[in-house]
């Protein structure tokens, strides 16, 4: 086999086995299922009720660097560990988000793994998958629609219609829709109002979706999401306009985990995709669960680095879903260690040993961060063929002198073999080290001091600074009663800070809070620093322009 074959080649030459076989291997009959086709199927409510008295399996979380454009390999990382534990004769499962259509099309990528790591069927997942996003955008829309015509029947709840949140949305990086006015055309059209569109993965519903324990909580939680605020300025919810039921109903099947299977046919439940930004960027608590339920080991993940995924699968989920992971890895490349240390991408090739030496402050950041919540913590080096053997030695060295737990992964090449190594060192250091895990933050702390301990302790910065708008948002949400939740950053992933071309690790910065957004429903407020980005744009080069279908069927160019 060659390390050159794109990802899609790689998993089409790949043999998937029925999916009732391998949920059979996780102690899931038949009746467990709702099979979509021969090698999907979502877990019925009833084996979710069934399962809740197992014991819970060990989660380890997969966190990385900051991002860079050179690419980290988080979720191949992901799978081949699964791939890893089962190889060592380890009962695993992996629970993953399921990727949007959005950055399909655009650049990004699959979000299903790459090269021999991956899960199959990536062309599927990665499309239409079992529907959950075209259901998480009906309900969405749903709402958006009859919000509008409680205001064209009469406007009951007087809402003030400059100042609606709710936004429409869609599952696709569409930039001209960021903007527009409704119910142009005269009385009978509507009234008009300036609107937008969300990418779905940014709805809260996503969210709310993502964080609920099961149906009754999905409505408890859909119920309290606030769609816009009446003339007296108070917060109108879902619940008051009595529509939780219908978007319930829109997504009573949408919130049953996916299972799929790895090209080493390891069970991966894949469901639920948040933004990480906007929102907390995991996978669904409900797949989380089942999956701890089902397995001895459960390898997750959460979205962008450590300092985003990570802190909000730390503060946020393991709060919801009232778990604790039992040790953390944290991902990295020798590539963007050299961005970090000054490189540019396009000299990344070259060996450079002493602009990875100066990269490596990015990853102690997030070693010390993830040392703070208690967690004992792995750095997986995750290879590429243009790393050079001293480039390699030299990172392992800096790992032994710093006293951190490190394993070479070559899963990408090597599937799950090449993440043996990574999966005996998670191994002993479960068995080992001390896990004293705690959060930074409590709930009961004020807004402003979740905030402030999140810069200063996970992103190492000075202090934060909040615009006037902030503030007096703040003032209001302890009018309403939301002081208890929790905070969920909106920040740039490829910085510490909140200027995205600050790289490496920076001291003494100070990060602006410009404005929040609550996701009641979702359980936290979100502090927007920069600019935060809800609907993506496409780039000049579409990956769409390389997608094809033959007249088999068989999908062509999907990376
Ligand atoms: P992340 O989860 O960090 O966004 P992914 O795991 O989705 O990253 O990987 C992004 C892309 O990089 C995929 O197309 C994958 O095939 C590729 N990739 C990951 N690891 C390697 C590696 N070691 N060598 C070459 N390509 C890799």
């Amino acid at each position: 086999k060659t390390s050159f074959k794109s990802d899609i080649e790689i998993a089409q030459e790949s043999t998937m086995r029925p999916i009732v076989d391998i949920a059979e291997s996780i102690g899931l009959k038949d009746d467990d299922l709702e099979l979509y086709g021969k090698y999907k199927a979502k877990i019925s409510y009833e084996a979710l009720r069934n399962i809740e008295t197992n014991k819970s399996g060990k989660i380890i979380l997969v966190t990385s660097i900051n991002p860079t454009p050179a690419g980290e390999g988080k979720s191949t990382v992901t799978v081949g560990l699964g791939d890893a534990f089962k190889r060592i004769g380890k009962k695993a499962i992996i629970a993953m988000r399921e990727p949007s259509l959005g950055p399909t099309m655009g650049i990004k990528g699959g979000a299903t793994g790459g090269g021999y790591s991956q899960v199959l069927p990536m062309e599927d997942i990665n499309l239409h998958f079992t529907g959950d996003l075209h259901a998480i955008t009906t309900a969405n829309n749903a709402l958006a629609a009859l919000l509008d015509n409680h205001i064209q029947q009469g406007n009951d709840l007087k809402i003030d219609q400059r100042r609606i949140v709710w936004k429409r949305a869609v599952d696709l990086n569409d930039r001209a829709l960021r903007k527009v006015i409704i119910g142009l055309g005269g009385p009978l059209q509507g009234v008009p109002r300036e609107d937008g569109f969300d990418i779905t993965v940014a709805s809260e519903i996503m969210a709310v979706l993502c964080l609920a324990s099961d149906l009754k909580d999905l409505k408890l939680r859909l119920a309290r999401m606030v769609v816009a605020y009446n003339v007296n300025k108070e917060p109108v919810t879902v619940g008051d306009l009595g529509v939780e039921g219908a978007l319930t109903l829109l997504l009573k099947d949408a919130v049953k985990p996916n299972l799929v299977q790895t090209i080493e046919h390891t069970p991966a439940l894949v469901h639920g995709g948040p933004f990480a930004n906007i929102a907390h960027g995991c996978n669904s608590v409900i797949a989380t669960r089942a999956a701890a339920k089902l397995a001895d080991f459960v390898i997750t993940e959460g979205g962008f680095g450590a300092d985003l995924g990570a802190e909000k699968f730390l503060h946020i989920k393991t709060r919801s879903a009232d778990i604790k992971p039992e040790a953390v890895v944290i991902v990295a490349t020798i590539r963007a260690l050299k961005m970090h240390g000054g490189v540019a991408k396009s000299d990344l090739a070259k060996e450079n040993v002493a602009s990875l030496t100066l990269g490596f402050a990015n990853l102690q950041k997030h070693i010390e961060t993830i040392k703070a919540f208690g967690l004992p913590v792995v750095v997986a080096i995750n290879k590429f063929i243009t790393d050079t053997e001293l480039e390699v030695q030299t990172l392992l060295e800096w790992c032994k002198r710093e006293g951190v737990h490190v394993a070479l992964t070559e899963v990408w090449e090597k599937g799950g073999a090449g993440g043996v190594e990574l999966a005996k060192t998670l191994l002993s250091v479960i068995e080992k080290e001390e896990n004293n895990f705690q959060h930074l933050y409590d709930v009961s702390d004020s807004l402003e001091t979740k905030v402030r301990t999140i810069v200063q302790k996970v992103y190492g910065g000075k202090d934060v600074e909040f615009s006037t708008k902030a503030k007096k948002q703040l003032l209001d949400f302890e009018k309403f009663g939301w002081s208890h939740l929790a905070i969920c950053m909106a920040k740039s992933q490829y910085s510490l800070t909140d200027d995205p071309t600050k790289l490496g690790r920076p001291t003494d910065f100070i990060v602006n809070v410009r404005e929040f957004k609550p996701s009641i429903g979702a359980g936290f407020i979100v502090a927007l620093t920069g600019e935060v980005m809800t609907m993506p744009g496409l780039p000049k080069k579409p990956a769409a322009l390389n997608m094809d279908v033959d007249e088999t069927g068989k999908a062509l160019g999907l990376f």
